[in-house]
């Protein structure tokens, strides 16, 4: 099963992920964690890049260029053959960040995103995707709590560029069947039990 996790930065994913990987530890379950960007040798050298705070100059086009450059190598090095062998895998972001943060945060045109995906990713699709959303001034606050000097070159964007992503998530959710909306303000512990729910429920709908 693949699994992906979605939401603005400090939304929560990787604590929903931790949780959710001992889970299904517990029930002896292979699991594997992919992180985007990254995940492999190549796709972790492209990340560097990406995130560097020197490239400010990076223009819409290499940046959506490189992130899918990154997933590409991701799907066909690992991702496919973790699913050929039955593992579950849990995506910290996928294909969805780009259109998100790409298409509806930087505009570059969501037809232009899509035939990009086509090449990085074919057909390789999560069947369940969790976006968890929190309004971007809760992101503010918690990003607060910690040195601007360890935030990444995605991260010290402006505050319009989150609320469009965080719209252009809204919109994804309301077209892609596979979308489940949690929201974010709610205790960790809560948002954890509503993932398992809906694994459940999904599972027994297959
Ligand atoms: P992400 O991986 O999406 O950037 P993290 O899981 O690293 O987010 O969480 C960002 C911060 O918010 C961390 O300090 C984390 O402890 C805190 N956090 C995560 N989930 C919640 C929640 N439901 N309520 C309050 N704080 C949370």
């Amino acid at each position: 099963m693949f699994i992906s996790f979605e939401g603005i930065d400090f939304c929560g994913k990787s604590t929903q992920i931790k949780l959710l990987q001992k889970h299904f530890e517990d029930k002896k379950f292979e699991v594997r964690i992919i992180r985007e960007p990254g995940g492999t040798e190549i796709s972790e050298q492209i990340r560097t890049i990406l995130l560097s705070k020197k490239n400010n100059l990076m223009t819409l086009e290499t940046e959506i260029l490189l992130f899918s450059s990154s997933r590409a190598q991701l799907v066909r090095e690992k991702l496919r053959p973790y699913l050929d062998k039955g593992y579950y895998v849990i995506s910290d972001r996928f294909h969805d960040s780009t259109t998100a943060y790409q298409g509806y945060g930087r505009g570059i045109p969501l037809e232009t995103v899509k035939h990009i995906h086509e090449i990085s990713i074919g057909n390789t699709i999560p069947e369940l995707t969790f976006f968890i959303d929190i309004p971007v001034a809760e992101a503010e606050r918690r990003m607060g709590l910690i040195s601007s000097n360890e935030l990444d070159r995605i991260e010290v964007s402006k505050k319009t560029f989150f609320e469009d992503v965080r719209k252009g998530y809204l919109e994804i959710a309301r077209n892609e069947e596979r979308f489940r909306v949690l929201n974010g303000l709610n205790s960790i512990e809560e948002i954890h039990e509503e993932i398992l729910k809906e694994i459940d429920n999904y599972e027994k709908g297959k």
